[in-house]
């Protein structure tokens, strides 16, 4: 089920040209409506194009201002009741609100490495470049170099 933005919530970005749901979108659907031409809300986000939501909550967990929520369907969330995320730098909060009123807090950690870097090899050994050409490695005309963590533009 889709995503649909709180308008009494979302700030626009601060007018930002490519708000944070704009840019987390893998299928470019969040939209921003500078002047209210689309939606009648000017400096809202929108999902312009519903059915095409893969449901990924990527810009439910990016938005800054808690402003997007999800449909679910009722049969795993029933009416009334919803799930929201608060992202944190290490972690993630999840918000689950049922119908009766009740509310449930679940805490998780997303990074295994600070934020802002990664261990692309996860404290494994880098590939065996002597071994490139035997049988069970893929290389395409035999150009192919194991990860650098030096050339990383964010460590
Ligand atoms: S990320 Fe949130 S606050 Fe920013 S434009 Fe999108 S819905 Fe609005
Ligand atoms: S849930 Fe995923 S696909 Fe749907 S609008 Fe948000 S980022 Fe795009």
């Amino acid at each position: 089920m889709p995503t649909f933005v709180r308008t009494d919530k979302c700030d626009g970005c601060k007018g930002q040209d490519k708000t944070a749901c704009m840019y987390i979108c893998p299928h470019d659907l969040m939209k921003l409506d500078k002047d209210g031409s689309e939606t009648g809300w000017a400096m809202k986000s929108y999902n312009q194009e519903p059915e095409q939501c893969w449901e990924c909550y990527s810009c439910v967990k990016i938005c800054p201002q808690q402003a997007i929520e999800a449909r679910h369907y009722a049969d795993v969330v029933p009416m009334g009741a919803s799930v929201q995320p608060l992202r944190g730098t290490d972690s993630i909060m999840w918000t689950i609100k049922f119908r009766n009123g009740n509310m449930k807090r679940f805490k998780f950690p997303i990074r295994t490495t600070p934020e802002g870097s990664i261990d692309p090899y996860g404290g494994k050994p880098s590939a065996d470049i002597a071994k490139i050409g035997e049988p069970g490695y893929f290389t395409l005309g035999g150009v192919q170099k194991p990860g650098d963590p030096s050339e990383l533009i964010r460590k």
